[in-house]
């Protein structure tokens, strides 16, 4: 079992498909270990793409999670970060699969619908960057 964080990016949460990208990692045989619903401040954002820091689209992509709410998920399953990375689609999604998250719900490179996590070591930092033990069941 592994575990590895989900974001439901803002255009996703403003397009009202919060469920239907649960559902889609249910689908997928991810369990949702812990959920919530946030609206990031722009440290917050900054801490969670530190290693962004300095690229050119860095300003853009805090100014984005931090439009509109966010939903933070952990979530649990056999080889939960790379199958959950196959689901999400390419980052930029002109270049995601048909039946991707992202090729279902991006609006654009920035606009991408969902974040996953994309290794082991930074599943543990993102999911203890928003969860505290007793929030992970
Ligand atoms: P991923 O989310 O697929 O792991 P990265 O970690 O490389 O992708 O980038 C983090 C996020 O920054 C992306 O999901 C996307 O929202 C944004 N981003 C990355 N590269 C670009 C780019 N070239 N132009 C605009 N936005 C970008
Ligand atoms: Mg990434």
């Amino acid at each position: 079992m592994e575990r590895t964080l989900g974001i439901i990016k803002p255009n996703a949460t403003k397009k009202n498909v919060t469920g239907k990208i649960i559902a889609m990692w249910e689908d997928a045989g991810l369990r949702v270990v812990g959920l919530k619903r946030t609206w990031l401040t722009p440290a917050q954002a900054e801490g969670f793409y530190a290693e962004h820091l300095g690229k050119p689209f860095f300003g853009n992509l805090v100014e984005f999670m931090t439009s509109g709410p966010v939903v933070l998920a952990a979530l649990e399953g056999e080889d939960a970060i790379q199958g959950n990375r196959r689901l999400m689609g390419a980052t930029n999604p002109a270049e995601a699969a048909e039946g991707t998250i992202r090729k279902l719900y991006a609006d654009s490179f920035t606009e991408n619908a969902v974040h996953g996590s994309d290794s082991p070591a930074s599943a543990e930092r993102e999911i203890n960057f928003f969860f505290n033990v007793f929030e992970l069941i």
